[in-house]
């Protein structure tokens, strides 16, 4: 029996673990925060993300307490359009806490779950470990020696109660306004609130601070941003400096593997950060599964580290358009 531990129960570990037979793996998963505080901002999905969903048996569970992603559009901040369309068939919208209740009700009985922070992954004994523990990875810390780096651009994001027809009626599911060297976009999202989010260049300030920058610097875009400032709830905000992983060519070094944002954290300016995760997730099961360990991961290096070094390096080129509009 092949033993794995997983660091890190979030969106590639629970993936990775609905994946992987109980009679041929004995898998252990650390998550340092089980009782997982979330403010309910949505995460879109993918056609490629729900393909992944299908393997794993998923894709209609998640289709199930989601919403269907329609079109996109970008705008200047006075409201003149730049681009847009309409976002590809099987495109959906998910709470982060609703994907990640699918994925962990999809964890076999057998997985055993460890509450608690690893400090340092090398004295887990697993024939494979896994860093499936985000943009701060203590396994690519531990085994590549590379700790995440700053863009120099940060995230304000949060909900407000209403439907985006309250605020934007009849527009798409995401609007996106670019200007003044910020970005300020609204999207849909599931149970009758509705996503916001505010990118700037970082500066050093509290949350409460940076919001009330926020609400003066956006104070002439469009009417949708007014509408989602007016209703915004201080205690519902969360303020992130968005950091990426530096440029890795592997992501396999002896029995450490990467998935998720601990191999390619990415600006989230495309929203896939979490699609890539789950594909990253499914991949490495299904390597495993079909292979001898060391064919495994070299196969799933092989299928995954194209992909989704060039969607991140396609992710910050947006960010850096978006962010240095006149
Ligand atoms: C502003 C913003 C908006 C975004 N919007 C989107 C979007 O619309 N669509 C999209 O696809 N993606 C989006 N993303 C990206 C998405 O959130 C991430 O890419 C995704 O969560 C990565 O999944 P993961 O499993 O790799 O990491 P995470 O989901 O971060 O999970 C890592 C887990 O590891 C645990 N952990 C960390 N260290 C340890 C340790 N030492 N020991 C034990 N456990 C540990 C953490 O507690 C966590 O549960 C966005 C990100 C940001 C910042």
């Amino acid at each position: 029996m092949v033993t794995i531990d997983i660091i890190g129960g979030g969106v590639a570990g629970l993936a990775l673990a609905a994946g992987l037979d109980p009679h041929r793996f004995e898998v252990r998963i650390h998550e340092r925060a089980p009782e997982r505080h979330d403010l309910g901002t949505v995460y879109g999905l993918w056609p490629h993300a729900l393909r992944s969903l299908h393997d794993l048996g998923l894709a209609d569970p998640v289709r199930e307490c989601a919403r269907p992603a329609t079109g996109v559009r970008v705008s200047t901040s006075t409201g003149r359009r730049l681009g847009g369309g309409t976002a590809p068939a099987d495109s959906w919208l998910i709470q982060r806490p609703d994907l990640l209740a699918v994925l962990g009700r999809a964890k076999p009985a057998a997985v055993q779950s460890f509450d608690g922070a690893v400090e340092d992954p090398t004295t887990l004994t697993g024939d494979l470990v896994v860093g499936a523990d985000g943009v701060h990875s203590v396994t690519r810390a531990a085994a590549w020696g590379c700790p995440g780096r700053r863009t120099g651009a940060m995230a304000l994001r949060g909900v407000v109660n209403g439907d985006i027809d309250e605020f934007a009626p009849g527009d798409p599911w995401l609007q996106e306004f670019w200007g003044r060297g910020s970005l300020f976009g609204i999207s849909a999202n599931t149970r009758g609130v509705t996503n916001w989010f505010a990118s700037m260049p970082e500066f050093r300030a509290t949350k409460s601070e940076v919001l009330a920058w926020a609400q003066h610097h956006f104070a002439q875009f469009p009417a949708p941003v007014q509408a989602v400032l007016e209703r915004v709830d201080p205690e519902r905000v969360l303020l992130n400096s968005i950091m990426e992983t530096p440029t890795l060519t592997r992501y396999v070094r002896r029995r450490f593997v990467l998935v998720g944002d601990a191999a390619h954290a990415m600006s989230p300016n495309m929203g896939r950060g979490a699609c890539e995760a789950l594909v990253d997730g499914a991949t490495l099961a299904q390597c495993l599964s079909d292979f001898p360990l060391d064919v495994a991961l070299r196969e799933y290096q092989r299928r995954r580290w194209g992909r989704s070094q060039a969607v991140r390096a396609a992710s910050g080129v947006v960010r850096r358009i978006a962010l240095n509009w006149p």
